[in-house]
């Protein structure tokens, strides 16, 4: 056994936990969202539980919710936006016009196979081909380069996307009918989630359309023939409710075509806006949101939330969690734990309740690929959540898991009308603004199957 000495700092300090090795775990500080800093980790043995403990149920508290997601928000709040979308980053700056614009532009974030764009590439030299055969007739050099500039992937805005924050990792299939997802998983290929943004997906009777947006859009962006779309069937459950599942299939994906699509992750054109994502469970790094305090200043609920995290009784959490870990692997557990909690910050939505009644709202994020065991994040996403948060002069927060559903890109970290998507350089997507009850998307495009094979 190992032994941890906890800090006084603490407003719910108890007893230390009993231990071998000797922890000093010091309050952290931090600026506005920048990471937690100053967490030194427990020295325990080693990593992992091979059979973690039982998740503790994530309502403990009255005032968080569930983690399944509710009824999307369709509404416009109003509200005053913060100085900045949600974790995004700055765009791009505009493509030059160079010869080699001809190759997809990735986000720096990701590193695409070296594959992928030699179906483009290829493209390019045919147009490459024409255009000086047009040159050699007497054309411009002037329409000579636009014409070789214009690629299926220019249609798409190609800036680096703000992330979306879902509920938890099964969320995106949640509504999803059991045997298809049993179905999907036997499908060939290489295989990705497709999320449209907007609410239309939510009604069925959109869905033959969305599936065929799908099937031209992977068309036109992979420049191939060979990938297949599925529509995804209603759970019992949903289809009494009258609602839809939100997630489609892409499979049959080779690779490279694998990889061009997750590069961008969120593909926005004139004709379609949607996210991909992997099938592969994905935590999230939203973690809470905390309500109720009548403050503006996001450094005070930063240091709230940093002393709370770093507490005698976070502690004796972290360490009855090690307690069921493998000897050997408690060690690097206590690191990968410190390492998340360190990654932690904090952003304020401005939002306004009814009465135009300023109502800001803090958002908690950490770096929850960090964890890596499912089990574990979700017990201190349920524990961190659940603790009291109590501020000087303000009182006690509430926390919640799921605030909000965004009408237009299905996150669950701001309303439809905080949604930063709409203030993408470039974006060709839905504005905040809702859309038209019931209409059929992109229906330009025409009526199609429920599954559909571009081979078809
Ligand atoms: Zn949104």
């Amino acid at each position: 056994m190992t032994s941890i000495t906890v800090p006084s700092a603490a407003t719910n300090a108890s007893t230390t936990a009993p231990t071998s090795g000797t922890t000093t775990l010091p309050p952290l500080t931090e600026t506005r969202d920048q990471p937690m800093k100053a967490f030194t980790m427990p020295t325990l043995p080693e990593e992992e539980a091979t059979s973690p403990p039982p998740s503790p149920s994530p309502n403990n508290n009255p005032g968080a919710q569930p983690l399944l997601p509710t009824t999307p928000d369709t509404s416009n709040v109003n509200m005053n936006v913060d100085t900045s979308p949600i974790t995004a980053n700055p765009p791009h700056a505009p493509a030059s016009y160079n010869i080699t614009l001809v190759t997809p532009r990735m986000p720096p974030q990701t590193t695409p196979s070296t594959n992928v764009n030699m179906g483009d590439t290829q493209n390019a030299l045919a147009n490459l081909k024409q255009c000086l055969q047009s040159a050699k007739a007497g054309n411009s050099s002037q329409n000579l380069y636009q014409g070789f500039l214009r690629t299926p992937l220019d249609r798409y805005t190609n800036v680096t996307m703000p992330a979306v924050q879902i509920a938890h990792p099964m969320a995106e299939l949640e509504g999803v009918d059991k045997d298809q997802i049993d179905e999907w998983i036997s499908y060939p290929g290489m295989k990705l989630l497709a999320i449209p943004f907007d609410t239309d997906v939510l009604n069925l009777a959109n869905h033959d359309c969305l599936c065929g947006n799908f099937f031209a859009a992977v068309n036109e962006i992979t420049n191939s023939n060979e990938a297949s779309v599925s529509a995804p069937k209603p759970n019992q459950e949903v289809a009494l409710r009258r609602r839809a599942p939100i997630s489609f299939l892409l499979y049959d994906l080779t690779p490279p075509q694998y990889q061009l699509l997750l590069a961008r992750s969120i593909w926005s054109s004139t004709s379609i806006t949607f996210r991909v994502m992997p099938l592969d469970l994905v935590k999230p790094n939203f973690l809470f949101q905390i309500q109720g305090f009548t403050t503006n200043i996001t450094e005070q609920v930063r240091n709230l939330v940093a002393n709370t995290w770093h507490d005698t009784e976070t502690r004796e959490f972290i360490t009855s969690v090690l307690d069921r870990t493998q000897e050997n692997k408690k060690l690097s557990l206590s690191h990968t734990i410190g390492s998340f909690l360190d990654s932690a910050h904090v952003t304020r939505l401005d939002t306004r309740d009814s009465g135009n009644v300023l109502a800001p709202k803090y958002n908690i994020y950490a770096k929850s690929d960090l964890i890596p065991n499912d089990t574990t994040w979700s017990r201190l996403r349920a524990y961190l959540a659940n603790r009291q948060y109590v501020a000087p002069m303000q009182g006690q927060g509430t926390t919640l898991t799921t605030p909000f559903h965004c009408g237009l890109c299905h996150g669950i970290d701001h309303p439809r009308g905080l949604c930063p998507f709409p203030e993408v350089e470039g974006w060709n997507g839905p504005k905040c603004s809702q859309s038209p009850p019931n209409r059929s998307s992109n229906s330009n495009r025409g009526r199609h199957g429920r599954g559909r094979n571009l081979r078809a």
